[in-house]
C-alpha cells in the first residue's frame, strides 16, 4: 500500500455543531480529492516534538482543496478535545490521505443502500448522502441515524433537506427522544431495524459507522435479519 506524504492544511472554519462536537473545514492545497466514505489521518505535533495521529472520516467529497471533518470530543482524549475546544481558523494541521477503499460509495453504484450511523459515525455516510443527492442518483437510499438526543445530531437540517423519493431518513434516540416521539429512548434493537431499514430481500449494500459497540450491535442485527455479511460494510471509530 502506498501511504501518501503528510500534507499541510489550514483550518478555515470551526463551527460548533453539537454540545460535544464541531465541524472543521480545512483548506489543503495539495489535497488530491476523495471519494465519499474515505478518511484521513491527522497529526498533531506538540512544542516538545511529541506527535499524536488519529483517523477522521471526511464529510466532503470530490476534488478541490476544501475538506470537511466533524469531530466529537472524547472526554480525556488526547486529540479530540484540542480539535473541538481549541483549534481556531488560521491554525495549521497535518493530514495524510485520502485513505480507505472499502467503505466507499460512488454514484456509479446503482443498487439499494442502507446507511446506519451512530453519533459522529454520520460523517462518512454524510459524504455518501451528499454525493447521492448531488449526482441525481436514483439508487434507493435509506438512512437510520441514532443519536443520544436531537441536539446531538450533526447535519440535522441538511439531512432533512435531502429527504425525497430516493432518500428516506429515520431517527433513533438513545437517551432522550423529542417530545411526542412515538418510541421511548433506547439503544437500537432488532425490532427497530426490522421496521425502518431496507429488508434483506432488497439486497441493499449496508454501511454502518460509529462507536465500536454500536457498529457491532447493528451489524449483528442486520446479519440476523438475513443480510449477507459480505454486503454489510462497517467502520469502527473506537471506544466501547
Ligand atoms: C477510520 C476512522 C474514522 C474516524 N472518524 C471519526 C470522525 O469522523 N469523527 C470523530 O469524532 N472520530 C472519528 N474517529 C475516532 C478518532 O480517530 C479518535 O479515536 C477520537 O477522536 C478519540 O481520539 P482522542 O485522541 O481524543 O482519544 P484517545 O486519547 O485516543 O482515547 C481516550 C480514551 O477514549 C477511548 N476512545 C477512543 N476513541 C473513542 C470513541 N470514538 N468513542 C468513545 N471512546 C473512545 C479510548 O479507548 C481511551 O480510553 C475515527 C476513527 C477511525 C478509526
Amino acid at each position: 500500500m502506498i501511504v501518501a506524504d503528510w500534507q499541510a492544511g489550514t483550518v478555515t472554519d470551526a463551527a460548533r455543531a453539537t454540545p460535544s462536537g464541531r465541524v472543521l473545514t480545512l483548506d489543503i492545497p495539495s489535497w488530491p480529492g476523495n471519494d465519499p466514505g474515505q478518511h484521513l489521518d491527522l497529526r498533531l505535533t506538540a512544542e516538545d516534538g511529541y506527535q499524536a495521529v488519529r483517523s477522521y472520516s471526511i464529510a466532503s467529497y470530490g476534488t478541490g482543496p476544501r475538506v470537511e471533518l466533524a469531530v466529537d470530543e472524547v472526554p480525556d482524549g488526547e486529540v479530540s478535545p484540542y480539535l473541538v475546544e481549541d483549534v481556531r481558523p488560521g491554525d495549521e494541521l497535518e493530514v495524510r490521505g485520502p485513505l480507505g477503499a472499502f467503505f466507499v460509495w460512488t454514484p456509479a453504484q446503482s443498487e439499494p443502500v442502507q446507511l446506519i450511523a451512530g453519533g459522529s459515525g454520520i460523517v462518512p455516510l454524510m459524504a455518501m448522502a451528499r454525493a447521492h443527492h448531488d449526482s441525481g442518483s436514483t439508487a434507493a437510499f435509506r438512512m437510520l441515524y441514532s443519536v443520544r438526543s436531537a441536539p446531538d445530531a450533526y447535519y440535522a437540517a441538511e439531512l432533512a433537506d435531502l429527504v425525497d423519493e430516493h432518500f428516506a431518513l429515520h431517527w433513533a434516540y438513545t437517551r432522550q427522544a423529542p417530545d411526542g416521539w412515538a418510541e421511548p429512548a433506547g439503544r437500537i434493537s432488532r425490532a427497530l431495524l426490522e421496521r425502518v431499514t431496507a429488508p434483506a430481500s432488497a439486497a441493499p449494500l449496508v454501511y454502518i459507522c460509529g462507536p465500536t459497540g454500536f457498529v457491532e450491535a447493528a451489524a449483528r442485527i442486520m446479519v440476523g435479519l438475513g443480510h449477507d455479511p459480505a454486503r454489510v460494510r462497517t467502520e469502527r471509530f473506537g471506544g466501547a
